[in-house]
Formats: structure tokens, sequence, C-alpha cells
């Protein structure tokens, strides 16, 4: 008898394995991290001390549909628990939206440079991925309606966007939603919603309250510092949460990350620390290297693109630099962005350092 291994699904082994950010360098006891736009003030006080406080419950299943939080998510935000999803990081609610509501041969659509995560998982459920051109680094409207066709069933935009930066104002958002047809969901992933300083910027919370197709995700990974624990959640119609819970695995969310993020909502010391140390240093950071000679897009997050277009000082020659001064940053080629490096703003010194490595490869 011949062996035949097992397969994998049609069109599992085409995808390239994500590649998160690298978090050391040979040689560099302690590098800085730049390079996941995680909260370089870390956790707060009181999520940290929920956390170690949990440690006395680790040994229970945690509550199935995570009510503590759920009640805190509904009243922060004012939202209506019943039509909340919660995910291992808002990764999951990507999956467990494309895993209720794609077959093999539907799509979905989002942006040229749209983030990974709803891609891996879509072409999972062997679905395909209709990406729109992006030339200014944003989504545009209608580019992302052009690639709406009959198989069509979510249009992702990430608002603020990773790793560009770029963001859609409340209109571009609304005037998307109305063209788009009502059996389509359109999911809009805010994770960094709390730097946002644009005033054209809308959440679409209200949006997705009187909508039957629009999804609003958050996560705890950012602005709260909970990138560890894994902790987002999806606002949408009622519907689409009571769909998802007929999939969703029953304990998903940990007792420790229930507990850490019900308390680092309620953190707004915290959350103003982290917003205010992005908002002034973004600036700084965007104007410091941009007075060095290369291009850095708007941001509207905790991180910002860097491009660089000289033939004789490159991305890449650009990250060595870096790693060479202990810095870490990400490379965006699996973007198809190669001139680019994303930056996390970090901490006053980490900033200042960065600016000092760049200010040096630019001299170089
Ligand atoms: C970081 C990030 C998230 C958050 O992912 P989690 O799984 O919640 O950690 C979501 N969307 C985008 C675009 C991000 O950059």
């Amino acid at each position: 008898m011949t062996q035949v291994a097992p397969q994998p699904k049609p069109g599992i082994l085409d995808i390239a394995p994500y590649v998160g950010g690298k978090s050391s360098l040979a040689g560099i006891a302690e590098p800085m991290k730049l390079s996941s736009n995680e909260n370089m003030l870390g956790a707060g006080a009181k999520a940290r001390a929920a956390y170690e406080a949990a440690i006395g419950n680790i040994h229970i299943y945690p509550d199935g549909r995570a009510n503590k939080l759920r009640a805190a998510v509904a009243e922060h935000h004012g939202l209506e628990p019943d039509r909340l999803i919660f995910g291992n990081g808002s990764d999951e609610v990507f999956a467990l939206l494309n895993q209720t509501y794609l077959t093999a041969g539907d799509n979905i659509v989002t942006g040229q440079y749209g983030f990974l995560a709803y891609r891996i998982s879509a072409l999972g459920c062997e679905a395909e991925v209709k990406l729109a051109p992006e030339p200014g680094y944003k989504a545009e409207v209608d580019a992302l309606l052009a690639q709406v066709d009959e198989r069509t069933k979510i249009v992702y935009v990430s608002n603020p966007s990773n790793p560009t930066g770029s963001w859609n104002s409340g209109e571009e958002i609304r005037r998307l939603r109305e063209a788009l047809p009502a059996h389509i969901l359109l999911v809009i992933d805010e994770a960094y919603a709390e730097y946002v300083t644009e005033p054209d910027w809308e959440t679409a919370f209200p949006l997705a309250r009187e909508a039957t197709n629009v999804v609003v995700t958050r996560t705890f990974s950012k602005i709260h510092g909970l990138g560890g624990l894994r902790i987002g959640f999806g606002y949408a119609p009622l519907a689409v949460a009571e769909a998802i819970d007929r999939i969703r695995l029953p304990f998903n969310v940990s007792v420790p990350g229930i507990e850490a993020a019900t308390a680092a909502l309620a953190d707004e010391a915290h959350q103003k620390a982290s917003r205010d140390l992005i908002q002034t240093w973004r600036p700084r950071l965007t104007q410091a290297i941009r007075g060095f000679g290369f291009e850095v897009l708007p941001s509207a997050g905790n991180f910002i693109l860097v491009l660089f277009k000289d033939a004789k000082r490159t991305a890449a020659a650009a990250n060595d630099y870096l790693n060479s001064k202990g810095i870490i940053v990400r490379a965006v080629g699996g973007y198809g962005i190669h001139d680019g490096l994303r930056i996390t703003v970090g901490t006053e010194d980490q900033n200042r350092a960065v600016i000092d490595a760049l200010s040096e490869f630019a001299a170089s």
C-alpha cells in the first residue's frame, strides 16, 4: 500500500507564514523593541494588580461569555452588551467572522496594505483576498467598491490603518457603507482609535449601532498595553454576534485576561499617559526624521512609517543600522512596501535613540 501523508486543505500551504516583529538581536542584551506597536509604557498599575490577583482563580475555567468584561466594555463605550464578541485578540474576532461568513470561493476585500490578519484567516477558509490599490498609502472608498463582486462577503478597513498609519474620515466610512450591498459585512478595525487626533476621524460605533452589516473591532493590545494577554472585541449586529457564538470556542478569553482588561478600562490615568506619550512624540519623531531627508507618512496610530527612497540609503540599510544600535523596527516587505520601515513610537529615551540613529544613518 502506498503511504499518503495527511494533506492540508487546498491553499493552506500557499499562505505565507505570518512573521511577527523581531524581539531579539544577536549580541545585544536588551534591545529596544519598536517593531510591534506595543505600548512602551507597559500595562497600567491597575491591570497588573488585577492580573496578579487572578492567580487564585487560574484553575477555574473562565466565564465563557466574559460577562464582567462585557459589562465593563458596554458601559465604557455605551454599547449594548449582547452585541459584543470577545476574542483572543481582535485577530480572533476577524478569524471568527471569516469562518462564519466565508465559504470556498467567496472573497474578502481590503486595501492593498490591509492588515495581514484579515487575509490569513480568509485564505484558511479557502476564500480569496481582493486588494484595492492604495496609491496614496490610504484606503480609497471607490477602489474598495470596485473590488466588490457577487462573491464578496466581507470588506475590511482598518481605521487608522497599520502599517501605513493612514485613516479614513467618518464621511468616507459612511459613504462606503451606503454604497455597499446590505448582505456584505463591513468590518472597521479601530485598534488604534485612542491615538487619533485628526478632527475628521470618527469612531464607527454609532454607524454600527444603526446598521445591520457593520462590525467595529477594538483591542486591549495597544492603548491598554495588554498585547500579551490577547483580548479584543467586536461590536456587531445582534444576529452577527449570535452567529459567531455558534462556532466560538467556549473559553476563548482567559481568567487573567478578563480581570486585567476590566481593570485596564477603568484606569483612565494609564490610558491618558499612553495617549499623551504618542501624541507628544509622534509629531516630534515625524518632524525630526523628515528633517534627515526621509519620507514619513502622516500617522494616526502609535507608530510611523518611514520611506527610504534614496538608492544609497535603503530601508534595508537603515534597518541594519538601527539594529547595530540595539533598535528593532519593522520591515514591511510582507505588505509589498520594500522601501519602508515601521517604527513604534516609544518612550522619550527610545525615541531619542531612534532620532540619533537615523541622523547618523542619514549622514553616513
Ligand atoms: C495591533 C492590531 C490589531 C490588534 O490585534 P490583537 O489581536 O487584538 O492583538 C488589530 N488590527 C490592527 C490593524 C493592528 O495593527
